[in-house]
């Protein structure tokens, strides 16, 4: 038997309808929600990444905006942007895109974002609320998509037993505690943990954010598991693999991620939710 596809395009773009249908009742083209990122260099990969975010944001109705820094910029110039982004009414999101050159603090740049404008849920006040349970803050937008994925195919995660692999800031350690706010068992492993195959094997729900190709083996998935694969590497010869043998898991799991075409379009749209959220909220003052 093969595993139900979990379509994040196609959930995206039921969103994508329910968010324009917002922008267009609440919002002018003058007053719509408005995306501000802070861009360093000439990163390919950066580049790339900002321009589907803003690809998406244009389809939505949303301004936005690219503050693009010379790849030798001063941390005080990024810093003032950033301030000004903070202190303009008229912005309701900022971003500072990653990985940034190297004499630049990449700790102190990305928090320095305000909390209500933090739409990319990673601030230590976004991140400090989701360990406290706090419902009120911006999310992680990976894990939060992961989430709404799971949701729209109305997956009941109470009492399953989950594996993570990867505990980086910005999927493992938030996807952790989301998915332990679901009710879910949570094991998280990563590169130090003993025998990987045989925590996945038991894994009712497994999620991996690894970076490393294929590396779990499709029979090592326990039959009728979720497979939730973040994976995104891009080989020389520009193809693009995943963390889980795709073709082997999907003949074990009940439900799978594809690659692309799952996690991906949930964490540009998880973005563009939360940017709309912190429109609605100027809206209303
Ligand atoms: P990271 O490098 O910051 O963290 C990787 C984690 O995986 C680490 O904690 C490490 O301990 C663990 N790990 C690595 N190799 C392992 C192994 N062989 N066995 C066990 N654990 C291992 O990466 P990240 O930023 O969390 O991203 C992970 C992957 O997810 C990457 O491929 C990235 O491109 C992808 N990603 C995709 C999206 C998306 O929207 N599609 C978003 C974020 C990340």
């Amino acid at each position: 038997m093969s595993a139900v596809i979990l379509d994040g395009k196609a959930v995206s773009a039921s969103l994508q309808a329910s968010i324009r249908e917002q922008v267009e009742s609440h919002f002018t083209p003058e007053t719509a929600p408005r995306l501000c990122v802070i861009l360093v260099g000439e990163n390919p990969a950066s580049a790339s990444y900002v321009r589907t975010k803003c690809k998406m944001a244009e389809k939505l109705g949303f301004r936005h905006e690219v503050f693009h820094f010379d790849e030798n910029v001063a941390q005080n110039e990024v810093e003032a942007r950033i301030d000004a982004c903070n202190a303009d009414p008229e912005c309701d999101a900022v971003f500072v895109q990653l990985p940034l050159p190297k004499h630049l603090d990449s700790v102190a740049l990305p928090n320095r974002v305000r909390a209500d404008k933090d739409a990319d849920g990673l601030t230590r006040a976004a991140m400090g609320a989701l360990l406290l349970g706090e419902s009120n803050a911006f999310q992680p937008c990976t894990p939060r998509g992961i989430i709404t994925l799971l949701d729209a195919y109305h997956l009941d995660l109470t009492g399953l037993d989950a594996v993570v692999i990867g505990r980086s800031n910005i999927v493992g350690k938030p996807m952790s505690l989301m998915l332990q706010k679901k009710n879910a068992t949570v094991t998280m492993c990563h590169t130090r943990t003993r025998d990987l195959e045989s925590h996945v094997r038991r894994a009712d729900l497994l999620v991996v954010a690894a970076g490393a190709p294929e590396l779990v083996k499709g029979d090592w998935i326990k039959p009728g598991a979720i497979v939730v694969d973040c994976g995104f590497t891009k080989t020389p010869d520009g193809v693009i693999h995943g963390d889980v043998d795709f073709e082997s898991a999907k003949e074990r799991a009940s439900y799978i991620t594809p690659v692309p075409g799952g996690v991906g379009p949930m964490t540009v749209i998880s973005l563009m939710m939360q940017t709309l959220e912190s429109a609605l909220k100027r809206a209303q003052k």
